[in-house]
């Protein structure tokens, strides 16, 4: 049996790349995986043969790192989170929204800013605290221009051999960060701020395209709205900092809002954690809470 990925699924065929040959063969799925109600993913490692008649057939599937709803991919690696410092104004806000979702789903996010050439002296000075503070609690953040072409040799690195969902709102460089990463991407470049520049997610194919030596794929990752799927204590949890140290907080579970003793409330006071952060945690917080029950 071979191995391989599949980079794209249509119409109830899966194109398999062949590890070894880095062919791409289109199959169709058969294999005990179908009982158990498993459909294959873009994204997934299977098994699959391809017969004397040159169907291809996938046989099995890998057990899964993770699997996303929006867009369908299993096992992604990482999130490159895409913020502009200007044209759109970098928002800490929308940050924190994106950030509390990629954790959710235990995925690795970056951040990425754009548009470094268009930052004044004064500007720089001015959300540098900002992007400090996400260094310090663990985020990686990479400055780029697309325009004066740099910071791209880091991410080219990041996403070497990785599948890679990107975020971002529209107008903040993605396509024109991921052409300038490869100009061989050109014609998917096209695809990809096609589908990148449409506002809702409509039911479209997904596809994996090679970029750098990694897997990208051509649809947005995560929809800012996202946060429908978490409930408080997740909330909580999905603020990175917060989580080390609600060990410290006096109740098991607090949420880091009224309770007393609360080691969150302590460190904002203290002006370890942003304001910024804190006042987004208590919005998405409430948000979440007056949520009107599914069920
Ligand atoms: P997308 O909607 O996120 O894919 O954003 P685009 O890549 O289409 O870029 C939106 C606009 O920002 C375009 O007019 C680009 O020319 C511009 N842009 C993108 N990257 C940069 C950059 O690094 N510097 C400057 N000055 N403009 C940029
Ligand atoms: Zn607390």
């Amino acid at each position: 049996m071979k191995k391989g990925i599949i980079l794209k699924a249509l119409s109830g065929f899966y194109y398999v790349e062949d590890l070894e040959t880095k062919e791409t063969i289109q199959c169709r799925s058969r294999g005990l995986f179908r009982k158990q109600k498993i459909t294959p993913l873009v994204g997934d490692q299977v098994e699959f043969l391809v017969e004397p008649d040159g169907n291809g057939y996938v046989m099995g599937i890998d057990p899964r790192k993770n699997e996303l709803v929006r867009p369908p991919i299993a096992n992604v690696d990482l999130a490159l989170v895409v913020f502009s410092v200007k044209e759109p104004d970098f928002s800490p806000k929308l940050l924190d929204r994106f950030l509390a979702v990629i954790e959710m789903n235990q995925i690795e996010p970056v951040i990425v800013l754009t548009k470094l050439d268009l930052m004044t002296e004064e500007e720089k000075q001015a959300i540098e605290p900002i992007i400090d503070y996400y260094r310090e609690i663990g985020y990686q953040v990479i400055e780029t221009s697309s325009k004066q072409e740099f910071g791209l040799e880091s991410i080219n690195e990041l996403i070497k051999e990785r599948i890679v969902v990107i975020c971002g709102q529209s107008g903040v460089g993605k396509s024109s960060l991921l052409n300038s990463l490869d100009d061989s991407l050109n014609i998917q470049v096209n695809e990809i701020s096609k589908a990148l520049g449409r506002g809702k997610h409509t039911t479209r194919h997904v596809e994996l395209h090679k970029l750098s030596e990694g897997l990208i794929a051509d649809t947005p990752g995560f929809s800012s709205l996202d946060l429908d799927q978490l409930e408080p204590i997740d909330l909580s949890q999905c603020f990175i900092e917060f989580y080390d140290l609600s060990e410290q907080c006096k109740f098991r579970g607090c949420l880091h809002e009224n309770e007393p003793r609360c080691a969150v409330k302590a460190a904002v006071e203290e002006n370890e954690i942003i304001p910024t952060r804190y006042e987004n945690y208590l919005q998405f917080l409430t948000e979440i809470k007056s949520r009107k029950p599914k069920y």
